[in-house]
């Protein structure tokens, strides 16, 4: 059982899916909390060329990043996990690069479909949780939290403009629209709990 975790900055996916490992563990599942871009060496490696401003990376070689990242991903862990029987949780994933390098940087979605497919073996997932939040909530929140873990306000986040980060939203709803059935999406809350209480609705419903 593969599920994918998707949002914007300061959506609170990182700490949902926490949540959403510890739940499925309780129900007596084996559970692999990975991420990507990274969870293997090559593609933590990546992370850190996509993560640093100094690499003023062309959209173009972002998102062959991001698919180089990926393959390696779903070849080395992903794959060998859900073979395994457990239930991979995966903090971001094909969603993810057609709101971003699509909706966002505005490269061809028809070449990014062509990718995904390539990088992920066409691997889809049997249900994607998209925690939509308001940018402006997102953002100050994003903000926040790089400050607590790097002791300065983001520059990563700094770096896009507000508009970048409502045409990531954009991208996201558009995907959850076409594909209704995988992508539930997720009002996120100043109540952690109420969005929670929302996602395990979407999951008991999906593992019934
Ligand atoms: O998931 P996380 O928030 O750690 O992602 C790190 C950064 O990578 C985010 O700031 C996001 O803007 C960026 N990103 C991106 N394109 C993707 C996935 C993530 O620009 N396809
Ligand atoms: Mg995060």
């Amino acid at each position: 059982f593969f599920i994918t975790i998707e949002g914007g900055e300061g959506s609170g996916k990182t700490s949902n899916s926490l949540l959403l490992k510890k739940y499925l563990e309780s129900k007596g599942f084996k559970v692999l909390l990975t991420r990507e871009p990274g969870g293997t060496v090559a593609a933590e490696s990546i992370r850190k060329i996509l993560l640093n401003p100094k690499s003023k990376l062309t959209p173009l070689s972002e998102l062959f990043l991001y698919e180089a990242a990926r393959a390696q991903h779903i070849e080395e862990i992903v794959r060998p996990a859900l073979k395994s029987g457990a239930v991979v949780i995966c903090d971001r994933f094909t969603d993810a690069t057609v709101a971003y390098q699509g909706f966002a940087r505005k490269l061809d979605l028809s070449l990014i479909n062509k990718l995904n497919a390539a990088a992920s073996g066409k691997l889809i997932p049997e249900l994607t949780i998209y925690l939509d939040i308001n940018p402006k909530t997102g953002l100050k929140k994003a903000k926040n939290l790089d400050k607590e873990s790097y002791g300065v306000s983001g520059d990563r986040i700094e770096m896009e403009s507000f508009e970048f980060h409502k045409n990531v939203r954009k991208g996201y709803l558009a995907q959850a629209k076409k594909y209704p059935k995988r992508i539930k999406v997720v009002k996120t809350d100043k109540d952690i709990n109420k969005t929670w209480s929302a996602i395990k609705k979407e999951i008991d419903a999906k593992l019934k």
